[in-house]
């Protein structure tokens, strides 16, 4: 098993977890439904990425939290520019972290769970193509 860092950099570089060769999307949004290379089924089950919302919503608000402190302790703002910003920032970032936050669980659950886990062996899962 691979050290949890290179898990965490593979999943920034949004590559299967398994082969750490094929990218997870084959479009800006479209996710892929399987590794082309190894055949590793990205989604497990239906709900499967759930967790990649709480990755999402967590980077999204601990940045909110750390930057609207920052603010105020570097450059004071007024408190309704503060509002406004943060406000646009809460509609604009999570689309644009979409694909990373998945990326991220995908590469996390294959970390803990492996091929030896509660999920299919890559190449055997199925995919949603397959129902
Ligand atoms: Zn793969």
């Amino acid at each position: 098993m691979s050290d949890f860092s290179e898990t965490i950099q593979n999943g920034f570089r949004l590559k299967c977890p398994a082969c750490r060769e094929e990218p997870l999307f084959q479009s800006f949004f479209k996710m892929a439904a399987k590794c082309a290379r190894c055949g590793y089924a990205y989604e497990r089950e239906d709900g499967y990425f759930i967790c990649a919302i709480y990755i999402n919503m967590i980077v999204t608000l601990v940045t909110i939290v750390v930057g609207f402190n920052m603010a105020e302790w570097l450059i004071e703002p007024l408190l309704s520019s503060q509002m406004l910003f943060w406000g646009l920032f809460a509609a604009v970032f999570p689309p644009l972290f979409f694909r990373t936050s998945r990326g991220l669980w995908v590469n996390i659950d294959y970390f803990v769970t492996g091929i030896s886990g509660s999920h299919d062996p890559p190449g055997r899962g199925i995919s949603k193509e397959e129902k």
